[in-house]
């Protein structure tokens, strides 16, 4: 067998699809071996994201349907529970509980809560799952609605207190850390408070920013060296244990990263 190339980094959430060019993306996330959760604000644009990544061997779509967006789009849960038989991967999807999606928080909480639903019924699902100032209802809902095991919920910029962030972890959940986590000491110390073996590293590009541009997927390798150090580890140790917990996630929805034949 060949030698198999390492993964460079873990990109668990990224909106590919939302790039000038995805299909350029998709390629540059290849060749820089960069695994790339990447989610979807829509159902209908899953299709799209399923094609493009085809013939990609880091990049894996997810069927979305996003909280900002229920209060147009909610019908289009029908299409998530469609189409999730499909589909091993959905994200993203959530509550917003931010003032300005105020008005939409009941159908937020009856879209999200179908959405998950749909992931226990057909099981081995991983779940991206967008918390912004709502995390103890989106770890509630997680704990009424799924069982651990069954679905993998992965909180994505989990920015919640780090009792949430315990009683997520007693559920199986992983968490996905952005890049401007780490640039607070608040949530460099909620970082530190989380479980090794939980931890992946995600962009949110192109809707975040790294420096002056937006950010792409390669940047986790700069977020990868920040966690590493804000934990205390070798930049080395960190990829390891970034990739280790990616390997198990997919293994998860029953997908399998090249390199992982050589394990039993
Ligand atoms: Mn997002």
């Amino acid at each position: 067998m060949n030698k198999l190339k390492q993964v460079r980094g873990v990109d668990f959430h990224c909106h590919v699809d939302l790039y000038p060019n995805p299909i350029e993306m998709i390629a540059a996330c290849d060749s820089a071996r960069i695994v790339t959760l990447a989610v979807t604000t829509t159902p209908k644009a899953w299709f799209q994201n399923q094609r493009w990544t085809k013939l990609s061997r880091y990049v894996f779509p997810a069927l979305g349907l996003h909280p900002e967006l229920v209060s147009n789009r909610h019908r289009e849960i029908a299409l998530l529970e469609e189409h999730i038989e499909m589909s091993r991967f959905v994200g993203e999807v959530g509550l917003d509980g931010r003032p300005q999606f105020r008005k939409s928080w009941q159908l937020q909480a009856e879209v999200f809560v179908r959405a998950l639903s749909a992931a226990e019924r057909y099981g081995g699902r991983v779940i991206s799952i967008h918390c912004r100032r709502a995390a103890g209802e989106v770890v509630r809902c997680i704990e009424s609605h799924t069982t651990s095991g069954n679905v993998l919920a992965i909180l994505h910029w989990f920015s919640g207190s780090e009792t949430v962030g315990c009683r997520a972890t007693e559920l199986g959940c992983y968490f996905s850390i952005n890049h401007q986590t780490l640039e607070s000491e608040r949530g460099l110390n909620l970082v530190r408070s989380l479980p090794e073996d939980r931890l992946l590293t995600e962009t949110d590009g192109p809707l975040t920013h790294m420096g002056n541009r937006k950010s792409e997927p390669h940047d986790v390798l700069v977020t990868m060296e920040r966690l590493a150090d804000a934990r205390g580890i070798s930049v080395a140790t960190m990829r390891d244990v970034l990739t280790e917990n990616a390997r198990r996630v997919l293994r998860f929805a029953n997908v399998r990263l090249h390199g992982d034949e050589s394990e039993t």
